[in-house]
């Protein structure tokens, strides 16, 4: 089945054209037959970037667009122009990733009324998301309106969180008024690497503790016991938690009130200081770039190290934390771009966690793009696993629409 994969943000749509069934899941075998996107929507010059199977190049376009449907649109329209999608072979669900859907939904869900009406609830939870994941679903129900369509979550792997998980310990009124709550967030990278262990070491679900680290430009990382999500380190945003690239993670919410008190900053500018002006970027003066400041920290830069220091500390912090909530780990998993890519910060981060099971083995560590970078010694394996969110968000369109279950959760909830 082709199945059209949006991810609508503000200014930008980013898209895939992914081929799957139940014998390709299983098999891991789904195709992309095209990725790209739209940037700057608005603008005389958006840039339109467009891949496919069937291209040898790399197009890239640059052309006046205003708004989300004439980028949705013109993206159809190479999809038809490049023989992917037409009138023998159309498209035949839309799948849309979904920032929040708060504790309403705790797996992915056919975007029918009530569930549309759902997510605009959540709009209050992620307002500067939710509302462009809305827009992209409008626009495909204008263009496609007989296409099902299905809503997939970054929240909703962590709904199983038990309640001292995701509880903060303010007075109980703020959960109950507010929603003040930890959400948790990358769900659906965390689930597909998750996924892609189990099915390369064939171990069972229900028996299976991991520990999954998601290291982009935003990082989190998340126990996994018996299949579900127990902690993750991303909270009621995706603030909290590990250092990323210009986001704080952890901070003693106290400094806020000092910053705001000493600087007179509103409301704005200390959410600009802590989620664009901290992290990586913030410490070293530099950039927010792990690549562009591993060069620098070899070039002599002494904050770019510190940068990298503290980033690969938070991790293993969170890793010793994580190991003794699970108490049994059967594997780490590494992913995301740096995740992926960053055989350094995967060294510093297991650094000194031998006496937890922990040992990588130096020479897999720079080699494996795939797979087991463990000594044979070490107690828990770890792995690095490419994360692939667009074709979870496929297999759960896929297995919607049919109603095919999909993997059950049961919601953490409290009881008092
Ligand atoms: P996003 O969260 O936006 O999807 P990515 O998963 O692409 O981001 O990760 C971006 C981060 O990965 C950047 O810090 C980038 O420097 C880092 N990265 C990408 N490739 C490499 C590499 N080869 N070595 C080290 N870091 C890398």
């Amino acid at each position: 089945m082709k199945i059209f994969i949006l991810n609508s943000g503000s200014s930008s749509v980013k898209f895939q054209l992914i081929e799957t069934d139940q014998h390709m899941i299983e098999t891991a075998s789904d195709r992309r037959l095209a990725s790209g996107q739209v940037e700057k929507i608005g603008a005389d010059d958006a840039i339109i970037t467009f891949e496919s199977v069937t291209t040898r190049d790399f197009e890239r376009h640059v052309q006046a667009i205003y708004d989300h449907k004439t980028a949705i649109a013109k993206i159809i329209s190479l999809l038809t122009d490049h023989g992917l999608v037409g009138a023998e072979s159309p498209i035949e669900a839309i799948g849309h990733r979904v920032v929040h859907g708060g504790e309403r939904f705790s797996s992915s869900t056919l975007m029918t009324e009530e569930a549309v009406r759902a997510i605009e609830d959540c709009v209050v939870l992620a307002p500067l998301h939710n509302p462009h994941n809305l827009k992209g679903y409008y626009v495909c129900r204008e263009l496609f309106p007989n296409l099902p369509q299905v809503g997939v979550f970054d929240t909703a792997f962590h709904q199983t969180m038990p309640p001292e998980a995701f509880l903060y310990a303010l007075p109980y009124s703020q959960y109950k008024q507010h929603q003040i709550r930890r959400y948790g967030f990358h769900g659906v990278s965390h689930r597909y690497v998750a996924y892609r262990y189990r099915q390369i070491t064939r171990a069972p679900k229900d028996t299976c503790n991991l520990i999954t680290c998601h290291l982009g430009n935003g990082c989190s990382i998340t126990a996994i016991e018996n299949g579900n999500s127990v902690d993750t380190s991303m909270g009621m945003t995706p603030l909290e938690g590990l250092v990323m690239g210009t986001r704080t993670g952890d901070l003693d919410a106290a400094v806020v009130v000092y910053m705001m008190l000493q600087e007179e900053l509103t409301a704005s500018d200390v959410t600009n200081l802590l989620m664009k002006q901290s992290g990586l970027y913030g410490i070293s003066g530099e950039s927010n770039d792990m690549r562009q400041l591993m060069i620098s920290m070899v070039e002599g830069h002494a904050r770019a190290k510190l940068a990298i220091d503290m980033f690969c500390y938070r991790l293993r912090k969170y890793i010793g934390a994580y190991t003794a909530i699970l108490g049994r780990v059967d594997a780490l998993i590494f992913t995301g771009g740096i995740g992926e890519n960053a055989s350094l910060v995967r060294e510093k981060s297991c650094d000194r966690l031998q006496s937890i099971g922990y040992e990588i083995d130096r020479e897999k560590n720079q080699a494996v793009k795939e797979g087991d970078i463990a000594t044979k010694k070490s107690r828990s394996r770890i792995f690095v696993i490419p994360t692939n969110e667009e074709v979870l968000i496929a297999r759960d369109t896929y297995r919607t629409i049919l109603k095919i279950p999909q993997p059950q959760v049961v919601a953490g909830e409290v009881s008092a």
